[in-house]
């Protein structure tokens, strides 16, 4: 029975854990990071609630301490894809048919095992298994993940309330049924928060799951599978493989109850799916829902009348927080010409005190880049800087992989507004300045941010005269899906700024908000006349 009109408890946003010298939560934490890395655990993979184990086992090594094992997963195969897509069919009846509530609480009690028990340790599996700090793994796989947990089940509420009107003698409702089918979720490495709510969304709206999560954070999975279950979540409503991409999309996407992709990861991997989705649409019961958010190229534009220490830590932050390994990070910045010299002047002498190494030193700002593909690619294109005249690098440059995937935050000042790294997404800490000259009408300036690159993820304005952040409103419309007036282009909080870009960024269904959950269902509209008619004459039709 459900005789209740029930409501969520009202979320707020997970405060931030400072992690100051001498806090609890320093010493907490630093204990399960220690805890963690002296240990070698096994992941299996995770089918209809059973672990599943297969004949490979894969290693696990942090990006900072390459040499060094914290554990294995085991790869799956064929089988494996099929025995979670047969469990996500077989859970969807029952699972569909839970009332909201029962669902809602499931994901509300994981919020909070997320923010007492299980704090410590999805953020220190999230700083060995993917190389974050203390504060950014904090922000990422402890507090944006309750976030999401929390205001997804508001945002669920607030959808089931929108119901359509009523003429006299007639009733009409919606029903926000789940998708007919399941949805595969495929999600990057950068984001355990991402990674987590991809599955999350779709499940709370009734909906049940294929989960691929990246190679690279299969050790933060873990803590997610681990915390699902102890939240009670039922068996093959979210069934975790660690199998190959390709091998997983191939039998997935001719799948006749494939009905929807929950995708986070880059451009082009996504314009391949689409394109794959689009060949087998005959195959399919349903149009499969497609939701993608994928790369960024952004920007921060700094006017003259912009203050120069607030660009500077903008630019910092912005730019080599989590390496620069954000969707969101700034790659690239435009300063005027006559403040390059002061600005210039401050940003090295704030990079020279930037130090990089393992997440367990607290003092380290930056970590290690994911993985020696990623290390080798961006050696590779500061290797190439080098040698171009287009271009000076300024500050760092350096790379080491000997104990671990090190890149030096690096400035690159290009001298044409068009130079590679102006326009190529690179995914780690490479800043590249272009000084214009502000004696230009200043919508040259705009135009240049709007057509430099194909993607319009996020962008930040930093000025103080009113008339220049308007214009740039209007001008860069289109140019970013998140823009920021006098702030960094990272750090998007769910329900505060929902997060996602158009043009090559994505399909802009912002996660963070109601609209995401909109993805996620096919609704009904059931109209109920109370006094049917009972002659099929209309009086106009008298004589
Ligand atoms: P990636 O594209 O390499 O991988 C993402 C996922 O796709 C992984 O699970 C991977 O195994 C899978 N994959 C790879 N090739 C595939 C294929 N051929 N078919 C099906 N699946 C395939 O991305 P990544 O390195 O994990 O993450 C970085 C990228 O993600 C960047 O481009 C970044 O901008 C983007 N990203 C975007 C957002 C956003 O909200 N816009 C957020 C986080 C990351």
């Amino acid at each position: 029975m459900n005789n209740n009109i029930s409501k969520p408890p009202i979320p707020n946003c997970e405060p931030v854990k400072s992690y100051a010298p001498n806090s609890i939560e320093r010493a907490q934490l630093q204990e399960e990071y220690k805890k963690s890395m002296n240990k070698v655990i096994e992941i299996p993979m995770w089918i209809n609630g059973k672990h599943v184990k297969s004949k490979k086992k894969k290693p696990i090594s942090p990006p900072h301490n390459h040499k060094h094992i914290v554990g294995h997963y085991y790869e799956g195969n064929t089988t494996h894809v099929n025995n979670a897509i047969k469990a996500a069919i077989k859970a969807k009846r029952e699972w569909e048919a839970m009332c909201w509530q029962d669902r809602a609480s499931i994901f509300l009690k994981a919020a909070d095992l997320l923010a007492g028990p299980y704090r410590h340790k999805i953020n220190a599996a999230t700083m060995i298994g993917q190389s974050k700090n203390a504060f950014q793994a904090e922000i990422d796989a402890a507090c944006e993940f309750i976030d999401f947990l929390k205001f997804n089940v508001k945002f669920m509420h607030d959808i089931y309330q929108e119901q359509p009107e009523s003429s006299r003698g007639v009733w009409n409702r919606m029903e926000y049924r789940p998708l007919d089918g399941f949805i595969y979720a495929i999600t990057p490495f950068n984001f355990t928060s991402i990674a987590a709510n991809l599955c999350v969304a779709p499940a709370l709206m009734g909906n049940t799951i294929v989960w691929k999560p990246s190679d690279h954070q299969i050790y933060s999975t873990k803590i997610i599978i681990d915390l699902f279950k102890a939240a009670g979540l039922p068996d093959g409503v979210i069934n975790v493989v660690y199998t190959d991409p390709v091998l997983t999309s191939n039998i997935i996407f001719s799948h006749h109850e494939f009905a929807g992709l929950h995708f986070t990861g880059s451009t082009k991997v996504f314009k391949d799916i689409w394109q794959t989705i689009g060949k087998n649409i005959k195959s399919y019961k349903n149009y499969p829902r497609i939701v993608g958010e994928t790369g960024g190229k952004d920007f921060i534009l700094a006017h003259k009348s912009a203050d120069h220490k607030e660009v500077v830590t903008a630019l910092i932050r912005g730019a080599f927080e989590y390496q620069g390994q954000k969707c969101s990070a700034a790659s690239r910045a435009y300063i005027p010409k006559d403040r390059w010299k002061s600005i210039k002047t401050l940003l090295i002498k704030e990079l020279q005190t930037i130090q990089v190494g393992e997440p367990s030193d607290f003092s380290n700002f930056m970590n290690a880049v994911i993985h020696e593909q990623s290390f080798n690619k961006l050696k590779g294109v500061i290797n190439k800087v080098r040698k171009d005249k287009n271009a000076e690098i300024i500050f760092g440059g350096g790379c080491d992989k000997s104990s671990g995937y090190f890149i030096e935050p690096t400035v690159i000042v290009a001298k044409k507004p068009d130079f590679f790294t102006m326009k190529e997404e690179l995914f780690g800490p490479v800043l590249t300045i272009y000084i214009y000259d502000q004696s230009d009408d200043f919508e040259k300036i705009l135009n240049i941010i709007d057509e430099t690159s194909e993607y319009s993820l996020t962008g930040s304005i930093f000025a103080k005269d009113r008339q220049i952040i308007a214009q740039a409103l209007k001008s860069l419309k289109m140019s970013a899906g998140n823009f920021y007036i006098n702030d960094k282009p990272t750090g998007a909080v769910v329900s505060q700024q929902p997060f996602g870009g158009g043009r090559a960024s994505g399909t802009n269904d912002k996660a963070g908000s109601y609209l995401n959950l909109l993805r996620w269902v096919s609704p009904r509209t059931i109209k109920e006349n109370f006094v049917p008619d009972k002659d099929y004459r209309y009086p106009f039709l008298k004589k």
